[in-house]
């Protein structure tokens, strides 16, 4: 058998990307092994922007995280040569005196983070592509923006081929056992590999990795909808934040015109179908589209033309929302990676660092007690 690598990174999403190419950076003997195609479409990574926020409504202990986050991303930009961060502000809005945006505001609040409380009119007169009913409120935070997802993730793992990791793409772990070295042995489709520790981070299919997690990281549909506004020039990033609205039909997130045509939006729960990830349905139906268009009618009348472009995909969800990250109880070489419920990808720099830290054997610099999968009696 060949010498064993330092460590084995499973699931090239950007978590596992992040993974590798941080370890390969710190001068690693790594491996990374992704079933389909790198920057496939069947996961959670793939697509051309994600929000990143600061204002976290999730709690205020994310926001050291979001921080390091930002800046991984700025210098993984300019290690590429490109823009990876782009700043437009995030806005929070939902009915003035929601829990929601209380939260948003602790976490700015606990964080010393800068913030501006806006009624709906002065978000209108600010933002135009917003016209929000009286009674409507906001948190905008100045830092927060948008990632260029897609070039991100490729990134990653541009850089971790550039500084010596291995990528078997098309090829898929079919098990994996720890070995009596304390080390662990992976088999996939291909052959079978050796290494001091394993980072599985396998997103909707990590249940079937770790069976603590069947029932737990729960893979449900999501779409995403990119529509004509009838104003472009609302939608242009310098006049428009990345932004979630809450009201009644939903949890709406939206990102300001860039990477391609029409305006984007997203529902959060959209129509809450459990699926598992092999079998998830990657059609698009009316009803998809008109839940969408609830968004759009409630807050953004002049992006509500017509439908350039429908999506399909998955968010892996947790019951309580918040990530997995962890040892595997009874094996610390094999660590377990599900950053997602829809919010993972912009920690994705930061938990590459943490992972890297975590297979190396060093005290990660956050707390991550949070991330336990012990919270779930797993
Ligand atoms: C529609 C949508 C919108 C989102 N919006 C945002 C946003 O605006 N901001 C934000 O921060 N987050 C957002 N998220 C969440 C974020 O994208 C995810 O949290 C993140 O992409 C999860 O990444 P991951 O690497 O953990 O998982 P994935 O991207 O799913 O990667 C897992 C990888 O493991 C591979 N794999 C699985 N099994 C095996 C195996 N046996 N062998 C080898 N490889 C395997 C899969 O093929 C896949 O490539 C959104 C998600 C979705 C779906």
């Amino acid at each position: 058998m060949p010498k064993p690598y330092d460590c084995i990174v499973v699931g090239l999403g950007i978590t596992g990307s992040a993974t590798l190419a941080t370890l390969a950076a710190r001068g690693q003997r790594v491996l990374g092994i992704e079933r389909f195609d790198l920057g496939h479409a069947m996961g959670s990574s793939h697509g051309i922007t994600r929000i990143i926020r600061l204002a976290y409504f999730e709690g205020a202990a994310y926001v050291p995280m979001v921080r390091r986050a930002a800046t991984l991303w700025q210098a993984l930009g300019t290690r590429l040569g490109e823009k990876v961060m782009h700043v437009t502000g995030s806005l929070d809005c939902a009915p003035a005196g929601a829990t929601a945006t209380a939260q948003s505001r602790q976490s700015c609040l606990l964080n010393d983070l800068p913030f501006e409380e806006l009624d709906a009119k002065a978000i209108h007169a600010r933002f135009p592509g917003f016209s929000l009913p009286e009674g409507y409120a906001g948190i905008f935070q100045p830092d927060g923006g948008f990632l260029a997802s897609d070039r991100a993730l490729a990134g990653y793992q541009m850089l971790a081929n550039a500084d010596g990791a291995e990528i078997r793409a098309r090829e898929g772990m079919l098990s994996y056992k720890t070995t009596a070295e304390g080390g662990v042995r992976v088999k996939t489709t291909n052959g079978t590999y050796e290494a001091a520790s394993l980072v599985l981070a396998t997103g909707g299919w990590i249940g079937e990795h770790v069976p603590a997690l069947k029932t737990i990281a729960l893979p449900e549909r999501r779409v995403l909808g990119w529509f004509q506004p009838d104003e472009p020039a609302r939608f242009a990033p310098e006049n428009f934040p990345v932004s979630i609205l809450w009201c009644d039909a939903g949890i709406f997130y939206q990102f300001p015109l860039w990477g391609a045509a029409g305006f984007k939006i997203g529902c959060h729960y959209h129509l809450r179908q459990q699926s598992d990830a092999e079998t998830l349905d990657r059609q698009v139906y009316p009803e998809d589209e008109a839940l969408l268009r609830e968004g759009l009618a409630f807050a953004f009348p002049h992006a509500n033309g017509a439908c350039l472009r429908m999506t399909a995909c998955h968010y892996t969800m947790t019951p309580d929302e918040h990530f997995i990250l962890d040892r595997l109880p009874g094996a610390e070489q094999v660590i377990v990676a599900s950053p997602c419920s829809g919010h993972g990808f912009k920690f994705g720099s930061v938990f590459g660092e943490v992972l890297a830290d975590m297979a190396m054997g060093r005290q990660p610099g956050f707390d991550l007690s949070m991330f336990a999968m012990g919270r779930f009696g797993a």
